[in-house]
């Protein structure tokens, strides 16, 4: 089977397409639409159950009308402290940035609590994305010297201000920082830091290997669990302190308190106007304490999302782009588009397997890739098709050697004008038939080839002098006709006259010699007895009559005006 050429220009235009593809996501063009690709990915995955062992406690909006503005009195925080190491919790975490010193006594209290407790983890911030140690706002040494264990708390949202992954690690000169969420992870599961492999964050729990893959060595994809509302046990801070109240007053606490023994607690603010909020790929609007749960969450539950990227991913794009080229010619527009959207939905149904498998592979720029290249194959061969069907129907009806239209085409153009002459749409017209004089000598005498250097001269002639609405064909042989639209026998025998004046006069060159030729030339115009027969019929007496009366002359057989 020969190739078609056709098919060459589709691969081109795979090609050119995930060329392209390649180029805007270099410059960053597509990076918005990958994000958002992540995004649905989660949206249509579903929610994943969340840990009962990561409890939020809420410095929420009832917490400061009770208590009053922010920032409390540390004694607070004392309190909750010894509560939460009372009701048998593993770890508490405040996310609030004890960076400066309140009063003394406060502090004091404060750092006797923490000391005691030995279970409580403080945040640490690096100024916004460096990992400047020098700079970086630590907790005071009253606080820092007895928690068990600090953390970065940085987090920073992508370009377009959603929150996806969470910086976990920090190489600051010679030393290694955590961000809080991996902290708190590792302490609970009791893991060790090994080292930076391929991109991933190698950790060891004494007998296993755990892999956290990271896109960058930095950061780490957050697999977002569920809505804010829906993840984590969540406690008000006051509820808390009220319950460890009434145990040590032998009440029965008004909450349950169980959910505590062996948590990790996170206290973090969620009142408007003193928590971040960042938007995440499943809500609008999530508290920042939120990222780090789920982080957390995430490592004890080993769920991570690992980014298929790279050579997999490129190839991947090529061939999406390819395979519209492969299989679209143009000729079934509805199948081939039905085609394209059902590899589209099979891509998506199979990314969102790997998906649910924890693997992300980005679906925009793939079905970018496929759906740009079912476009420009379908409009190239739309193109191709059309331009195809036009060569097609003037090959149909156009004489090779003259270029003027052959005579088939020429009757049913004459069958269609004298039924609107019939039915008087227009009421006139006239037929002019042509033949070359003594055009067997000519031929005889210069060859064949200089006779169809002439057909084609004469035809131009005959072309140029008539109007553009008027229809010229090749009878056969040397003969033309004409039918001239609107023209009375008086008007027809003055063009019949031109045409012939004007071949009389016509010099053909061939390079070599100049030769001339005259015509001979009958009319008839249209009655309303005629058929396209008929008016042919009296064209060629006029012909006829002019060959007998000498040549080089125009006649006709109708009663001259
Ligand atoms: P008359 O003046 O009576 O028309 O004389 P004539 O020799 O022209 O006679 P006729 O019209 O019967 O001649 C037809 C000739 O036209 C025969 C052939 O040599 C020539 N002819 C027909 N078709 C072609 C063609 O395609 N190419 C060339 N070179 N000559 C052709
Ligand atoms: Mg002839
Ligand atoms: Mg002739």
């Amino acid at each position: 089977m020969k190739i078609k050429k056709f098919f060459f220009f589709n691969i081109g235009l795979a090609f050119i397409v995930s060329a392209a593809i390649a180029f805007l996501s270099q410059i960053g063009c597509l990076e918005r639409l990958r994000l958002a690709g992540l995004d649905i990915l989660f949206q249509l995955r579903g929610p994943l159950p969340s840990s009962d062992k990561i409890i939020i406690i809420e410095l929420d909006e009832d917490c400061i009308f009770k208590v009053g503005r922010w920032p409390w009195k540390r004694t607070w925080h004392a309190a909750l402290t010894r509560a939460v190491r009372q009701l048998g919790a593993k770890a508490l975490y405040f996310d609030i940035l004890f960076s400066e010193e309140a009063s003394g006594e406060e502090d004091d209290v404060f750092s006797g609590s923490i000391e005691e407790a030995g279970n409580v983890y403080l945040p640490f911030a690096f100024p916004e994305r460096t990992t400047d140690v020098e700079n970086a706002l630590f907790p005071i040494e009253k606080f820092s010297a007895y928690a068990k264990g600090i953390g970065s708390f940085n987090s920073y949202p992508d370009s377009d201000g959603t929150l996806r992954s969470l910086p976990v690690i920090f190489y600051a000169e010679d030393d290694v920082y955590f961000h809080i969420a991996l902290k708190l992870a590792m302490d609970y599961d009791g893991l060790k830091f090994i080292e930076i492999k391929d991109g991933d964050i190698i950790l060891f729990d004494s007998k296993n290997e755990i892999r956290v893959p990271t896109i960058d060595g930095q950061k780490m994809l957050i697999n977002w669990l569920d809505r804010w509302k829906y993840t984590f046990k969540h406690y008000s801070y006051l509820d808390v302190l009220t319950a460890y109240q009434d145990m040590s007053e032998g009440r029965k606490p008004s909450i349950n308190t169980e959910p505590f023994r062996d948590s990790i607690c996170l206290v973090g603010a969620t009142a408007i106007g003193l928590y971040d909020i960042a938007a995440i790929p499943i809500e609008a609007e999530y508290p920042a304490i939120g990222a780090i749960a789920t982080t957390v969450n995430n490592i004890l539950d080993r769920r991570f999302i690992r980014n298929i990227g790279g050579r997999t991913y490129w190839s991947l794009i090529v061939v999406l782009a390819l395979i519209p080229s492969l299989l679209i010619s143009g000729e079934r527009v509805t199948r081939e588009t039905l085609f394209t959207a059902f590899v589209a939905a099979l891509f998506i149904v199979g990314d969102l397997l790997l998906f649910k498998r924890q693997l992300w592979m980005d679906p925009a720029l793939p079905l970018l890739s496929l759906l740009s290249s079912h476009i420009a194959v379908t409009t190239y061969n739309f193109i191709r098709i059309s331009a195809e069907r036009k060569s097609f129907f003037s090959l149909a009806v156009t004489d090779g050697l003259t270029q003027l239209f052959n005579i088939r085409y020429f009757k049913i153009i004459l069958k269609t004008e004298c039924m609107m002459a019939k039915s008087e749409v227009r009421k006139q017209f006239c037929i002019v038939m042509t033949d070359i004089d003594h055009f067997k000598h000519f031929n005889d005498t210069y060859g064949h080839r200089v006779g169809d250097l002439v057909l084609r001269k004469v035809s131009d002639v005959l072309k140029n002098t008539v109007r553009s609405s008027d229809v010229v064909a090749r009878y056969g042989g040397e003969e033309m006709i004409v039918l001239l639209g609107g023209a009375d026998l008086k008007g027809g025998l003055n063009v019949a006259e031109e045409l012939r004046k004007r071949v009389e006069s016509q010099e053909i060159a061939d390079g070599k010699n100049v030769y001339k030729v005259t015509i001979s030339v009958g009319v008839a115009n249209f009655n309303s007895k005629d058929n396209e027969e008929s008016i042919i019929q009296r064209a060629d007496e006029g012909l006829y009559k002019a060959k007998n009366s000498g040549r080089n002359r125009v006649e006709t057989v109708e009663n001259r005006p």
